[in-house]
């Protein structure tokens, strides 16, 4: 092969790593890691990020210019169908360029990639930063490519091309693995970009439908040199952390040690770490409970099902009593923000059973709650076993099953109208307390409450239109107003529902609404002897209210007033609804108020005040 670029007299191989990612703010980790492996051989490797979104066109012209003898990929579920595409048009305006894969989504099934893709030369399989390094001398030197360990290649015999696929490569010593986080030109987007970070390689658990159950044991990085990388990341400006660790708390004492050293030295960074909630120490929740700040930690915690007999069938050891109580103390410390998964489509799971699934894990009231559909991801014991339980399911990525024995397609579709409106609305945070008073006190269950709306927000064709804020309080009070009734077996209290909309309503915007999305009953006159009274007895509405010290121009300017049905204040103290007495919900936008609801309890004398001063 010759090598066209020249640095310093001498020939380099220039090497470009490539992948697409799911969004602009994804980096990633692996193509860091296989660059800072290979650098000290290979100078010239440039890492070059785009994203599914980015026209292949796009992508090919920038690769091109870039005027690669290799081009490496890295593959996912999300990202090898539009990888191909590109691969596909490569291929034919550089057909010496060298072109290998690697990832998850290539290292298993490998003949099968081999096969689809005839343009690509190399996969490398698994774990890739030592395979990687020793392909590209080979390349360069004597072409055995039959020494590497976890290559796949083409070999060409008496005339025809084969596909040879070697023995896979002994787990790496992560102590000789030199650091992926400090390449100087990473540094001017660190602060815009997510940063992923891996403090371990494995997981010791066998859920089988996961990628991470195949391998088996942990490895653990320098616990010294992980914080260095911190430390310097947060020097350089990163905002968020991303630990890919599988599970961070196996180890207490590792867990221990790196909550406290990130507590100390977060200087306004953020975490996410995937945990197991059920084997969470309950000296490491203590600690946390008292010294984490708020905000700095997230933790995504994987339930996936409720479901016993489910559990057993896949693997996963969970005990849910114990998963709660983590869950239950991480939220009532309201320091940590909890993402919760579940997987629908589970074997043993009908629709039934994963009503009760969701029920259960909404009862935890998580600040956010992903539902996903099972993936039969290749190499998977679960793909393996698709047939025992009926699965059918995408052949292309991401494999996401279409049905099984106890859960046929039609009701996927039903699931998925929750999914939807679950993320638009409980995971976007924007009708908390009315989604709360409907899911506790007025539809039968939340999951019921979800797929009611869902099946009318669907049958309304608002799947295919966008949305703006307004337009999600409209279309729920037009769900509720129509159905509302039915679906809740005439729990529903449209009354109190308005009321706890315009809360929400008003607490969403930083700034004063210019508009409602409802009809504003109250005439000048009414809202004139409102203002009056807030203005001149502040003291009517609260202590805290009368020490803003508002003045009659200061409220117009910024206050937002209405009637609510119910007394507002047991409300906010409790949530208890009382509709012995209407309030009057008074919002301040702007100065130290802000964002708070003051409510005014509209007492019979304070009815009659009104009245007279509007007549
Ligand atoms: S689902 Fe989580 S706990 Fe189970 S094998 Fe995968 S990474 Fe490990």
């Amino acid at each position: 092969m010759h090598f066209v670029n020249s640095r310093e007299g001498m020939t380099v191989m220039k090497i470009v790593l490539a992948t697409l990612n799911a969004k602009y703010i994804h980096t990633s980790l692996a193509l860091r890691c296989l660059k800072a492996f290979a650098e000290k051989d290979f100078p010239d490797i440039d890492i070059a990020e785009y994203t599914i979104k980015d026209p292949a066109m796009n992508i090919v012209s920038d690769l091109f210019a870039r005027r690669p003898d290799v081009i490496g990929f890295s593959c996912y579920i999300w990202n090898i169908e539009e990888t191909i595409v590109v691969i596909d048009m490569l291929r034919k305006i550089m057909p010496e360029v060298k072109i290998l894969l690697g990832g998850p989504e290539v290292s298993y099934d490998t003949e099968f990639w081999m096969e689809r893709i005839p343009q690509v030369d190399f996969i490398v399989v698994g774990e890739g930063e030592e395979t990687f390094h020793h392909m590209l001398q080979e390349l360069e030197t004597t072409r055995k490519f039959h020494l590497v360990f976890g290559l796949a290649y083409r070999k060409e015999k008496e005339g025809k091309s084969q596909i040879v696929v070697n023995p896979g490569r002994p787990k790496l010593d992560l102590a000789t693995l030199p650091s992926p986080y400090r390449f100087e030109e990473d540094i001017p987007t660190l602060a815009n970009r997510v940063v992923y970070f891996e403090t371990s390689r494995g997981c010791p658990f066998s859920c089988q439908f996961c990628l991470s159950s195949i391998e088996v044991g942990v490895r653990y990085f320098d616990i010294n040199r992980t914080k260095a990388d911190i430390n310097y990341l947060i020097d350089q400006g990163a905002k968020l952390i991303k630990f890919v660790d599988r599970t961070f708390n196996i180890k207490r004492d590792y867990a221990l040690e790196m909550f406290q050293f990130l507590i100390e030295n977060h200087r306004g960074c953020v975490f996410q770490f995937e945990i197991t909630a059920d084997i969470m120490r309950p000296e490491v929740l203590d600690y946390l409970a008292e010294h984490a700040p708020p905000g700095v930690f997230r933790f995504e915690i994987g339930v996936q099902s409720t479901n016993d007999i489910t559990n057993e069938a896949v693997k996963r050891r969970q005990n849910f009593t114990k998963l709660t109580r983590t869950v239950n103390k991480v939220r009532d410390s309201g320091k940590i923000d909890q993402h919760l998964d579940l997987i629908a489509g589970l074997p043993h799971e009908d629709y039934d059973t994963f009503r009760k699934t969701f029920n259960d894990v909404f009862a935890l009231r998580p600040e956010e709650l992903q539902l996903g559909f099972l993936k039969m991801l290749r190499g998977t014991g679960m793909r393996h076993d698709a047939e025992k339980h009926g699965y059918v399911y995408m052949d292309r990525a991401p494999y996401e099953i279409l049905g099984n024995d106890l859960l046929p397609f039609s009701d996927i579709v039903r699931i998925k109208r929750v999914e939807d409106v679950l993320e638009k609305y409980w995971n976007a945070h924007r009708l908390d307390h009315t989604l709360l008073y409907l899911v506790e006190q007025v539809f039968p269950s939340p999951f019921d409450f979800f797929q009611a709306f869902g099946d009318y927000w669907e049958g309304r064709g608002w799947q295919r239109i966008g949305h703006q804020l307004e337009d999600l309080f409209a279309r729920l009070w037009a769900f509720l107003a129509d159905r509302g009734a039915e679906a809740s077996e005439g729990r529903l209290d449209l009354d109190v529902t308005l009321g706890l909309m315009k809360l929400d309503y008003f607490l969403n915007h930083k700034y004063k609404p210019r508009k409602v999305w409802w009809d504003f009953v109250m005439d000048k006159a009414e809202w004139s002897s409102w203002m009056k009274q807030l203005s001149e007895r502040p003291e009517t509405v609260s202590g805290d209210f009368a020490a803003l010290g508002l003045a009659d121009k200061e409220l117009h300017k910024h206050a937002v007033i209405d009637r609510v049905p119910f007394d507002l204040a047991l409300y906010l103290a409790d949530g208890a609804i009382d509709k012995s007495a209407d309030s009057l919900l008074v919002m301040i936008y702007g100065g130290e108020a802000a964002g708070k609801p003051y409510a005014l309890r509209i007492t019979g004398q304070e009815a009659v005040e009104q009245l007279a001063t509007t007549e």
